[in-house]
């Protein structure tokens, strides 16, 4: 039937769907990975993730219910036993991705010497990294994301155009750990990290090495923003 004689047109309109930016920061530990991500974060609005507390959070978890760390199996029955709720909350300014256990986040808790002890044993476990690229990858239902890790740019999210690894000389890392107040082995946490079968660390195909050794956070965040403008622009 022709619409002349009473035949509805359909109109068909097409969407173009806007695939969310994801921007992976990986790198060793104290690089300043964090204060960076959430500069730049903020200065884009997109929304942070710090997978490294998602690891932190589940071997406080561990640690609470006491699940030998180096117990693989153990940990893997434990990562199938919690049920953390993922969430988005808002704080000075910045969006940012939290995993609430009985909707709390063991802020404080996940932050000491016994947690960072514990976590890289955690993170060797395969099937807690399966569950963790999943509840990661979920987190795009918030928006575009700067997501700061270990293996983001390699296994998270290997098909983004924007991937930066972030490193610094043992001793400067070593000192900025120490103003904090934290004092810990840092290159037996990176040996861990490095080594592991499943998703070691490693500079990602295409991603771009900062090494902030000698720089300012200001510098270095200046530097992932104009990057990241760069790319963008040719988006
Ligand atoms: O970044 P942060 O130091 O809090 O990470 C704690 C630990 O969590 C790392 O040393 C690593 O063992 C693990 N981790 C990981 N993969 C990530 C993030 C963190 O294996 N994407």
């Amino acid at each position: 039937m022709s619409p002349a004689a009473g035949g509805r047109i359909l109109e068909t309109t097409s969407f173009i769907l806007k695939q969310p930016i994801v921007i992976a920061i990986d790198g060793t530990s104290a690089s300043g990975k964090s204060t960076n991500s959430k500069r730049v974060a903020k200065a884009l609005g997109y929304v942070y993730v710090d997978t490294g507390a998602m690891y932190r959070t589940l071997a406080w978890y561990c640690l609470k219910h006491k699940v030998d760390v180096q117990d693989a199996r153990a940990v893997a029955a434990a990562c199938r036993r919690w049920k953390p709720d993922l969430c988005c909350v808002e704080e000075d300014g910045l969006r940012r991705v939290r995993l609430l256990v009985d909707s709390y986040f063991p802020e404080k808790e996940i932050r000491t010497p016994e947690t960072a002890a514990a976590v890289s044993h955690v993170a060797t476990v395969s099937k807690v990294r399966d569950w963790m690229k999943r509840t990661q990858r979920d987190c795009i239902q918030f928006g575009d994301l700067v997501m700061e890790g270990r293996d983001i740019g390699t296994n998270v999210f290997p098909e983004t155009d924007f991937k930066f690894y972030l490193d610094a000389h043992l001793e400067e890392r070593t000192k900025r750990r120490t103003a904090d107040g934290v004092n810990e082995n840092l290159a037996a946490r990176d040996q861990r990290d490095s080594q592991r079968a499943t998703a070691p660390l490693m500079i990602a195909l295409g991603a771009k090495v900062i090494n902030n050794s000698s720089l300012t956070s200001d510098q270095t965040s200046e530097l992932l923003l104009s990057e990241i403008r760069l790319r963008l622009g040719g988006a």
